[in-house]
């Protein structure tokens, strides 16, 4: 982009749903858009848990936010993190990889960063107990969860070989219960007969929630259907229970009546709460909008910041009515931005209030079996399947990912196939973030040492 160029520009924080959806938005606009992600690829959150336990690979969940843009010559997109903004010089402030400060000049700003794990204040618990919302996630979960058939394996102590077998999971919402599910068909059926000291269909899942029921905003009917597929399965449901310890060798659970309950079990994932993002609380302040109670910026009907509307914020970070964190809600939240963007630059006249088109969602439990609500629509069982199938084709981006992942699915549903359960057992050098600035280099050793 040259200096010459005097179109608007217009910078995206964030390549998800809500971020791409804007960019597309913008395709045909005069303007030049900058997208910037602290990660390389756009990913398919909601197949996370597939690439977990060995069903789809990550690049078939992910693909390169630089190729999906390709057509798109009106977008530029740069890998940095964003730190914060200058609202009043109209900049955001970001790091690029290697730890350099850059910063980037606005006439919009299209907020779309997602949100991340929440443990509730209680930061500690993520190292035992990893979260699911990104590759390196999803990553580390199939190791711990593959890994420990293997520890299990080779356990002399039947009360090891037991810890090894019980993997727990802390929230029933759509992912805690489709994690549940996939470990118990994975040990019930992929694995059953490649052991020969443990049964892996010995394994036990645990299933914690603070609240009544798995599945909760399904309604009662969907969530008592779901309840009674994960007993069928095997899962082992702990309601109304708060975990109030985790460490390596398990959790502890107090229930209703304040008993607190410890359960051995050397696998514990957490897919609890969500919270925003630090750049959120940056451009918070940046700007004196407010934030919900997960740290989400309140907007206005248009998607504003109250006085600041050249900002627009869309998407899980984005706070508005109660509306959901879900695909849905990024996907139109970011097509408004880029839309009202467009009117605004072509001078014609402000675009309407931003209206929320529910169009239902989805749960997977297990082979065959799926719910899912549309409007008043409810399904179950096989029906709610074949709906889910059909869903998480038409918004899988890219035709080779789509034809990929029915190839896997096709063996993994007739033939028990998971043909994605790589995992190392060796970190190549040191793992650090990549935005951090790189340690000091070593010094020289002593003469005669190698
Ligand atoms: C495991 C799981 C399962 C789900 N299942 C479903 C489902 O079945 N149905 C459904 O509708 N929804 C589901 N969701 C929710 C859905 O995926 C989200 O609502 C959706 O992805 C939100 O889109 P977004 O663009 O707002 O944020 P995201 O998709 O999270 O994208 C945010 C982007 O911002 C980038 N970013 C963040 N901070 C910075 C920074 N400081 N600098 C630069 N870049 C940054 C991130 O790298 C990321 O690429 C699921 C979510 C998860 C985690």
């Amino acid at each position: 982009m040259n200096d010459q160029d005097n179109r608007r520009r217009v910078v995206i924080i964030g390549g998800g749903f809500a971020g791409l959806f804007a960019a597309r938005a913008l395709r045909r606009a005069p303007v030049r858009v900058t997208l910037i992600d602290r990660v390389e690829h756009h990913l398919f959150q909601p197949l996370l848990y597939q690439c977990a336990t060995g069903i789809l690979s990550e690049g078939k969940i992910a693909a390169p936010l630089r190729a999906i843009l390709r057509k798109n010559r009106n977008v530029a997109f740069v890998l940095a993190e964003v730190t914060g903004i200058d609202a009043e010089r109209r900049r955001v402030l970001a790091t690029r990889p290697g730890g350099k400060a850059t910063e980037f000049g606005y006439d919009y700003l299209i907020v779309a960063a997602g949100v991340q794990q929440s443990y509730f204040g209680h930061d500690e618990f993520a190292m035992y107990a990893p979260g699911m919302k990104t590759i390196e996630d999803a990553l580390v979960i199939r190791r711990r969860v593959f890994g420990a058939f293997e520890m299990a394996e080779s356990a002399a102590d039947p009360a090891e070989r037991t810890r090894w077998l019980t993997f727990a999971l802390v929230g029933a919402g759509p992912t805690g219960v489709e994690l549940a599910g996939q470990i118990r068909e994975l040990a019930t059926k992929t694995l059953r007969a490649e052991y020969r000291h443990i049964k892996p269909e010995d394994a036990r899942v645990l299933l914690f929630d603070g609240g009544a029921a798995p599945l909760a905003p399904f309604g009662p009917k969907l969530s008592a259907k779901a309840a009674s597929s994960l007993d069928r399965l095997g899962v082992e449901q702990h309601m109304h229970s708060i975990v109030t310890q985790i460490d390596a060798t398990g959790l502890s659970v107090r229930a209703e009546d304040g008993t607190v309950t410890r359960h051995d079990a050397a696998t514990v994932l957490w897919t609890a709460g969500v919270a925003a993002p630090s750049v959120a609380a940056a451009i918070a302040q940046a700007t004196g909008a407010k934030q919900d109670r997960a740290g989400r910026i309140e907007v206005g009907p248009d998607l504003a910041i109250p006085g600041h509307p050249d900002i627009l914020v869309t998407g899980d970070v984005m706070s508005l009515n109660k509306l959901p964190g879900v695909a849905e809600v990024a996907m139109q939240t970011g097509l408004y931005a880029g839309r009202r963007i467009r009117r605004e630059v072509a001078g014609r006249s402000t675009a309407k209030p931003f209206r929320y088109y529910d169009l239902g969602s989805a749960a997977y439990l297990s082979r065959g079996r799926a719910v899912v609500s549309v409007g008043r629509l409810q399904f179950a069982g096989f029906p709610g399947w074949v709906v889910w199938l059909f869903i998480h084709i038409g918004f899988l981006t890219g035709y080779r990912n789509r034809a990929g992942a029915l190839m896997s699915w096709w063996f993994a549903f007739t033939r028990d196939m998971r043909r994605e359960r790589t995992f190392t057992t060796r970190q190549v050098g040191i793992v650090r973030d990549v935005y951090a600035e790189p340690p000091p280099p070593a010094a020289s050793p002593p003469p005669g040492h190698a």
